[in-house]
């Protein structure tokens, strides 16, 4: 794993390096044990994303306290408080009910989170976000954690890709949030900056199109 890990850096660092930020790499732990996460840990990587909160919960009170915790698994407004308990990052915001549930547990918990809004960038229906071309809905979100959620420190954007395996057609994608995210920030005077798009997979059109997180599992774990 140590070795997967050198090697991954290393491959950031040459494809991001006509890149004027290099991304973040966030090591995506979900199944993973936490031996496996320690691991990780002492190769130097403080910033881990968990899909499942249940797992994360088992996870989380047990590692160092110096890893920042990304949620980035499908959301239920039934565990949302836990998200709040645990994590510092939520990349898969894309509701108005849920931010202002969110919004609430901040405030009871005194504290802030930083949040992403994910966008369908490939409109399938069987995935979650926002579709893309419902601007309306996108500005209505970016809006209402604007204006109503100040514990919601609202950062940019996320998006998940359909496996194609075809480096056009992720580019394209991509390329399609970035602009999402420079037209949110035209339209509200916002300064958002990051994009949170790449996985094993699609990594390289990721680094390619401005990506500023990256989600890596299996590059890093093996497979799963
Ligand atoms: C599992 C997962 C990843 C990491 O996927 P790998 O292919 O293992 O790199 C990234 N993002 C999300 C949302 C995931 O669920």
């Amino acid at each position: 794993m140590r070795q997967n890990l050198s090697k991954l850096q290393q491959r950031i660092e040459s494809l991001a390096i006509k890149n004027s930020t290099k991304p973040k790499l966030l090591a995506v732990s979900k199944k993973q044990s936490i031996e496996a996460v320690r691991v990780i840990y002492d190769a130097g990587i403080r910033v881990f994303a968990e899909s499942f909160v249940q797992e994360a919960i088992d996870k989380i009170p047990v590692l160092p306290k110096d890893i920042t915790w990304h949620y980035i698994g499908r959301l239920q407004s039934n565990k949302l408080k836990k998200i709040a308990q645990y994590f510092d990052w939520l990349h898969t915001l894309s509701s108005i009910e849920h931010a202002q549930k969110l919004q609430r547990h901040c405030v009871e918990l005194d504290k802030a989170m930083q949040v992403l809004i994910q966008i369908n960038v490939d409109l399938e229906p069987q995935k979650s976000g926002i579709m893309l071309n419902d601007s309306d809905a996108i500005e209505y979100l970016v809006d209402y954690i604007v204006k109503y959620c100040p514990n919601l420190k609202l950062q940019g954007f996320m998006c998940m890709l359909e496996d194609t395996g075809e480096y056009d057609k992720e580019l394209a994608s991509f390329h399609r949030l970035a602009q999402c995210k420079d037209k949110i920030n035209q339209k509200f005077k916002l300064n958002l900056q990051e994009l949170s798009m790449g996985m094993s997979g699609d990594m390289p059109a990721a680094i390619a199109a401005g990506s500023t997180m990256l989600r890596i599992g299996s590059t890093i774990f093996g497979a799963r």
